[in-house]
């Protein structure tokens, strides 16, 4: 890392003690950033980069809410509102256990970047809880989603802060958290969030989005050597959003996805993921091992032990943060594995990504892989704001070029600046430089 970067880092772990995976991100993106700012000093004059490390606000706040023996129930909420050079806030609520200010911190910083890189009018932001679904009855997700949105609806809005879904916030979580601001407010802001039903102002391929993007990414790397999925071996993390629709489209694609996972373990399906049966057991709140039950023989249910134990020719880390060790990685890398795209948000650590560069295997990382859900988010705003719906077809060939234009700049980026092929430098610089200009634009803000 450039010495003047170094500084900056040193005090983004100062200021902002314990919270360990929001280092882990800004240390990834400022380790690009040394030929940038070396090129360019009015970045530095104006401390571009230390006012990107820090919020433009961070909101914390209590949600009170009752489970159905009627006891009272506490959880923490959070909102951080990372920065708006480029459009309203965007980015999703995550409802886990795991959530606290370092977690929310990570995924808004990344968001940044992210949402620069669609070339979509978005802002970086990200919220959530340490609320767990998870068991949880529907009316006891609905009273916390109303006490949630209680306190969070001061701070959003179509042209202020605009959230969305992550892990543990899907169509049922939206609905409540758009039902309760409405009737709090008394206006149906349709684009006050994204991710509704389709009925209510939600747009076409927003579920399928994130999955289907990521595919499309690798897709676009693939050409690059004259090849395609066809007849390529697939593993895909995780069992939620992101990861059935990556399956979904690596299928449609001619891809043969072997596995998937939540986090009780993986199942091992050399046929082939039956995709409808997974779909049918995750809408029922169900579990994988349920899936390696229901399909019978030929399927192993692998409790303890690591899906990237799996050879494949192509991995996509779509379950969470850190999933993804060095270990992980050598393993890919002896079974002969040549990519690696990010469906889920920094689920590779570092010393994995290092070994995968040591290894010649392509990697993409999350904020250009996985930016089609987000991106679609944008265009179901462009939808609220223009009180218009498009095609499925239409919407996903929108999402199409959006991941082969996030591709190509990624490429271009990376090769103006010495480093060819590197996915990561051409993410981080490329998202960079368009909010630090808006930012220089706009004065000291
Ligand atoms: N949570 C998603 C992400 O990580 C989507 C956010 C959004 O649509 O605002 O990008």
């Amino acid at each position: 890392m450039a010495e003047n970067l170094i500084a900056i880092f040193d005090e983004v772990v100062a200021r902002n003690p314990g919270e360990t995976e929001f280092h882990q991100a800004a240390r990834e993106v400022l380790e690009s950033l040394g030929p940038v700012v070396a090129k360019h000093p009015e970045y530095a004059s104006a401390e571009v980069v230390r006012r990107l490390c820090e919020p433009e606000r961070q909101i914390i706040f209590r949600v009170p809410w009752t489970d159905d023996q009627g006891r009272v129930q506490l959880n923490r909420g959070f909102r951080v509102e990372f920065n708006s050079a480029l459009g309203p806030y965007k980015g999703g609520l995550r409802f886990h256990p795991s959530v606290y200010l370092g977690i929310v911190k990570f995924l808004g910083f990344e968001q940044i970047f992210k949402n620069a890189l669609t070339g979509l009018p978005i802002g970086g932001a990200k919220g959530g809880s340490d609320f767990d679904p998870k068991g949880k009855s529907d009316a006891e997700v609905m009273r916390f989603c109303q006490s949630f949105m209680t306190e969070l609806y001061r701070y959003i809005g179509e042209y202020t802060d605009v959230p969305a879904g992550d892990i543990g916030v899907g169509g049922r979580e939206i609905g409540y958290l758009f039902g309760h601001f409405k009737r709090i407010t008394n206006r149906y802001e349709s684009g006050v969030l994204t991710g509704k039903g389709l009925t209510w102002g939600g747009s076409q391929v927003r579920t399928e989005a994130t999955g289907y993007g990521t595919v499309f990414f690798v897709a676009e790397m693939l050409a690059i050597t004259g090849e395609s999925f066809e007849g390529k071996r697939v593993v895909v993390s995780g069992s939620g959003n992101v990861a059935i629709y990556a399956i979904e489209k690596a299928q449609q694609l001619g891809g043969l996805v072997v596995a998937c996972s939540d986090s009780n373990g993986y199942v091992f399906d050399e046929a082939g993921i039956d995709l409808d049966l997974l779909k049918e057991i995750k809408e029922n709140r169900g579990r994988v091992s349920d899936y390696a039950q229901r399909r019978g023989s030929g399927v192993r249910h692998v409790k303890d032990g690591s899906i990237w134990d799996v050879p494949c020719d192509i991995a996509l880390p779509c379950a969470t943060q850190n999933e993804l060790n060095g270990n992980d990685a050598r393993h890919l890398a002896a079974a002969g594995c040549s990519i690696v795209a990010e469906g889920a948000n920094m689920p590779s650590t570092p010393e994995a990504i290092e070994v995968m560069r040591g290894a010649g295997i392509r990697f993409a990382p999350g904020k250009a892989a996985n930016a089609g859900g987000v991106a679609t988010s944008a265009l179901e705003m462009q939808q609220n704001a223009s009180r218009d719906s498009w095609s499925f077809d239409h919407t996903e060939s929108r999402l199409g070029e959006i991941m082969r234009s996030i591709h190509n700049r990624c490429l271009e980026t990376a090769e103006s600046y010495g480093q060819p092929n590197d996915y990561v430098a051409g993410a981080n610089i490329s998202g960079f430089t368009k909010v630090a200009d808006a930012m220089l634009a706009m004065g000291l803000i």
